[in-house]
């Protein structure tokens, strides 16, 4: 791959990154951070105390934490608490942001412009009162952005106050954003649905004050969702993903990965095993976790599971699984993991199917190695990116009514054994061997990295 951008005379213009910290939003900056450094900006992640990066796995920025953000122990954050989180940064933390952008502005190199995630809707004010240049990355697909913009304008309609099972039955098409319906509008508390509405009505109306915006996505992936978006979102938007394919898998795990995976994975065949992982932020009740288990074990197919310790309610780890269960793992059919590397468990060839929450990183990381889903969306943006892989994008399937062994296991044989399971891979890999072209010289995201870089140097 070639990511030099040839000819520009950049000479270490500096870049103040702002990224929030949650796992699935701190990857996909830094890993935009390694993209503009590779094209000649000198590099400066601002970060809370609590979820912070490992500055030792990225010597060549800088980093500055942001004084007083330990005061909050928000190290446990589910998807309850989101909401509360962004409510609490976007209040308390503005101001120490605001005394270290004032702080680097007045050093000898500046700052050319500050970019952050779109959560962070607070930092425009910030960065208009010191007339600094605002760039916002937002970390989930187009389409999903397109559905959150809207939602607040939907809360009148009372669709947000059915509880979560009555919700995923509603079919209703959402007007202007088909195939997405009602089910798939985004959930965090269905309790407190205005403050849900709130937060996503901040983040549009800051997004829209921003200079541009930065896409971890791909043209060809997102082309008509993006036309739809530039209607209401006039700023230049930077397609620039998928950011992981830029470089070898890098380290901003906040979990060590479990590497025995890989060797586990070693044994099996190609494209016969399922990957199960629900991301950083999931919780599943017990009955559930039990389902899950009981459908793997039906389906007869190797699988590899990633168990986070603590994302079972009432459990520390695998306490609720009977010995039947785990006599599976010890005849090697299964085996379970508290974290895996999963970029390299999805490149690796026995992977055939990744049974996901449909977060937008392991979404975009599924398609970049050809790997066909099984969606178990949760909440936020999962619901939309899970409508787009089985309805639009046709790459696998979704379980409907959330966790049924009869159902995990019939969406297993179709994803990994049945006729159909070829279609979705054949679809995928096309999509995959697209990402490979827009990357390169003269792709799309590459030309769009360009006029990225660019547009910073004419501020
Ligand atoms: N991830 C990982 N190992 C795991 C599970 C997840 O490295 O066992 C990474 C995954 O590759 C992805 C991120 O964690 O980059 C999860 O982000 P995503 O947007 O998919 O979901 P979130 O955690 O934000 O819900």
């Amino acid at each position: 791959m070639d990511n030099t951008i040839a000819g520009k005379v950049i000479n270490g213009r500096r870049l103040v990154l702002l990224p929030l910290p949650l796992q699935g939003h701190l990857s996909p900056m830094l890993q935009l951070a390694n993209i503009l450094h590779s094209t000649g900006f000198s590099i400066t992640i601002l970060h809370t105390l609590f979820n912070s990066p490992n500055p030792s796995n990225y010597l060549h920025f800088t980093f500055l934490p942001i004084p007083g953000t330990c005061e909050v122990n928000f190290s446990d954050i589910d998807k309850d608490k989101v909401v509360s989180l962004l409510f609490y940064i976007n209040s308390k933390f503005l101001d120490p942001v605001r005394e270290c952008l004032v702080r680097l502005m007045s050093e000898d190199d500046g700052v050319a412009c500050l970019i952050t995630d779109a959560q962070w809707f607070g930092t425009q004010s910030v960065a208009d009162g010191l007339k600094l240049p605002r760039i916002v990355h937002r970390t989930s697909s187009i389409s999903s952005f397109l559905l959150f913009a809207k939602s607040p304008a939907l809360l009148d309609t009372g669709c947000f106050r059915q509880g979560i099972d009555e919700e995923r039955k509603s079919e209703t098409l959402v007007q202007g954003l088909e195939p997405l319906k009602v089910k798939d509008l985004p959930k965090f508390l269905t309790s407190e649905p205005e403050g849900v509405c709130k937060v996503l009505e901040l983040m549009a109306k800051a997004t829209k004050r921003a200079q541009a915006l930065i896409w971890n996505t791909f043209k060809e992936l997102e082309e008509r969702d993006l036309e739809v978006l530039s209607q209401d979102f006039p700023n230049p938007h930077f397609l620039i993903g998928p950011f992981h394919k830029y470089f070898p898998a890098s380290s901003s795990s906040l979990l060590t990965p479990d590497e025995t995976s890989l060797s586990w994975l070693d044994k099996h065949p190609p494209n016969s095993v399922i990957y199960v992982s629900f991301g950083s932020l999931v919780k599943i009740e017990e009955s559930r976790f039990l389902e899950i288990a009981w459908g793997l074990a039906n389906s007869k197919q190797p699988f590899l599971w990633v168990v986070r310790p603590g994302s079972i309610e009432g459990s520390g780890w695998l306490e609720p699984l009977p010995d039947e269960f785990l006599e599976i793992i010890v005849e090697g059919r299964g085996y379970i993991v508290k974290w895996a590397p999963q970029q390299d468990v999805l490149a690796h060839r026995a992977t055939g199917c990744f049974w996901t929450h449909n977060g937008w990183n392991s979404t975009l990381e599924s398609i970049c190695e050809g790997v066909p889903m099984i969606c178990s969306p949760s909440f936020g943006d999962q619901l939309p990116n899970a409508r787009y892989v089985s309805d639009v994008w046709k790459i696998g399937v979704e379980l409907e009514h959330g966790f049924e062994r009869e159902e995990i296991e019939s969406a297993i044989n179709r994803v990994l054994v049945d006729e159909e399971g070829l279609e979705f891979r054949n679809r995928i890999n096309n999509i995959k061997g697209k990402v490979d072209i827009c990357l390169k010289r003269g792709g799309s995201s590459y030309s769009s990295l360009e006029d990225l870089v660019d547009f910073i140097l004419s501020f």
